[in-house]
């Protein structure tokens, strides 16, 4: 179980997320990424396998990625070998859902051989990605929006996690969820924080939840 950070507002995001994962090294991880999208347009996803020196150097220490909403994770391996290709954010096909996740989804094989069934392909070996691709799934066959379909794959989905999730729809916004893993939100003048935890965002609000 690693780092989440996630902020949305009028500034730049990808060197606050870079900056608050750099508060969570002491957690110790294998890879990092970020996913940043600037208002509408396409969302831009940077991994590295290693430290997190290497998306910082990768992004010119996040200067290269533009857009003020983003959520970053350094990740703890659990499910699939240390890679970039396994390093989070992870995105369904179409990128509608970007997702980064904290902890363990121990039904993840059971899902993922329904999702296959429904006709979802998979890319890394993570569990996370079954959860990206489940939310995708509820998203589209109940067009409930982001709240109806996170908490539909809750029901679903059995083990610790934290997730934050992006959806292609709500640009600006970012969704998150948790059970029995750590996430906090920090709220100040029309920005938004998401951490795992108090140190990534103490610097820029005392205001959170
Ligand atoms: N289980 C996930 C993975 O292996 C998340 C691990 C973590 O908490 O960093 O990708």
């Amino acid at each position: 179980m690693c780092g989440i950070v996630g902020f949305t507002g009028d500034k730049q995001a990808a060197p606050i997320l870079l900056d608050g994962l750099s508060k969570l090294e002491y957690r110790g991880y294998d890879s990092a990424g970020i996913a940043v999208r600037n208002g509408e347009s396409d969302v831009e996803i940077v991994k590295a396998k290693g430290k997190l020196k290497v998306l910082q150097e990768m992004t010119n220490n996040g200067a290269a990625v533009n857009g003020c909403c983003g959520i970053g994770h350094t990740r703890w391996a659990t499910h699939g070998e240390p890679s970039s290709l396994n390093a989070h954010p992870h995105a369904s096909d179409d990128e509608n859902v970007v997702a980064v996740h904290n902890g363990i989804i121990e039904n993840y094989q059971e899902l993922k051989e329904k999702l296959t069934k429904r006709g979802y392909t998979f890319k890394s070996q993570t569990d996370t990605e079954v959860a990206v691709k489940l939310v995708d799934y509820y998203y589209k066959k109940y067009n409930e929006g982001p709240v109806d379909s996170i908490a539909r794959a809750m029901t679903r989905i059995r083990g610790s996690y934290a997730l934050c999730v992006m959806f292609k729809d709500y640009p600006g916004e970012i969704y998150t969820a948790r059970k029995d893993s750590p996430m906090i939100i920090g709220v100040t003048d029309g920005e938004t924080y998401v951490a795992s935890d108090v140190p990534a965002i103490l610097k820029y609000t005392r205001n959170v939840y």
